[in-house]
């Protein structure tokens, strides 16, 4: 059985601590004991740690050894907000295919109430990125950028490859964009920026924007997918480059 993983909210060079929910289930769920061995994920390293004390308000570690790492995919995400119970079981997936970030967009298209929910809505979105980690045994979490008015992440400085998938190109794909970011990045690993739009698409300003601020529009192939399925679609694409 694969040992559990555990992302701790506090370390240093010696010690792990989970606190909060994790810590309570931890205790009282799981009956945690001292001695107990466990891989604990401290500060994007992870190691081999044991239990050194249990409470229900928090589990202290000690760090035994650390362990090889799995970096992130060095992309982020920009998605637009789209309807939450699909756009979280996005977070969820992209955070197993190893995303690094994800930056939520607010678009012309994106509806009313969700723009006006989204900034509370992060909060949550960061616990079930939280949750997805440990779950696929990662050993960082993604970040969760604040929601923001497209045109100011679509115009922010970045040396990012930047990329936005949209469903009317016909000529590039996403698969080409990346094998010309990887030549150009020689031996470096390209950094790479996805932008994925709402359900109602893209408004045509919103297109000329992205290609004024040299955004490569780029095809997933001739079909329309949801947004959730576009954004498993381009990490996996990109992840069978850069894994
Ligand atoms: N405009 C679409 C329509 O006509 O139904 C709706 C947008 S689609 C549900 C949501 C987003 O997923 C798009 O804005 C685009 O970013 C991405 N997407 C969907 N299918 C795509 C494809 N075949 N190629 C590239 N991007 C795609």
């Amino acid at each position: 059985m694969t040992r559990r993983r555990w992302i701790a909210e506090r370390w240093d060079e010696a010690t792990a601590t989970l606190t909060g929910a994790q810590a309570e289930h931890l205790a009282r769920v799981l009956r945690a004991e001292r001695g107990t061995g466990a891989d604990v994920v401290a500060g994007g390293h992870v190691f081999h740690a044991e239990i050194a004390a249990v409470s229900p308000a928090e589990i202290r570690f000690n760090l035994i050894a650390e362990i090889e790492a799995d970096p992130a995919l060095p992309v982020t995400l920009a998605m637009t907000v789209f309807k939450f119970d699909r756009m979280e079981w996005a977070l969820e997936k992209a955070t197993e295919l190893g995303v690094a970030g994800i930056a939520p967009m607010i678009a012309r298209r994106t509806e009313k109430h969700l723009a006006a929910s989204a900034r509370k809505r992060a909060e949550r979105w960061r616990r079930i990125v939280h949750e997805a980690s440990q779950q696929a045994r990662r050993s960082d979490v993604p970040v969760i950028h604040e929601p923001v008015a497209l045109a100011e992440r679509v115009r922010a400085a970045s040396t990012a490859t930047r990329i936005v998938l949209a469903e009317q190109e016909r000529t590039t794909t996403l698969r080409s964009a990346i094998e010309e970011a990887v030549a150009e990045a020689r031996t470096e690993m390209p950094v790479l920026e996805i932008a994925i739009g709402p359900e109602g698409g893209w408004a045509p300003e919103e297109e000329a924007l992205f290609d004024a601020n040299g955004w490569r529009a780029v095809s997933l192939g001739p079909r329309i997918l949801r947004a959730e399925t576009a954004a498993v679609a381009a990490l996996a694409v990109v992840a069978s480059y850069l894994e």
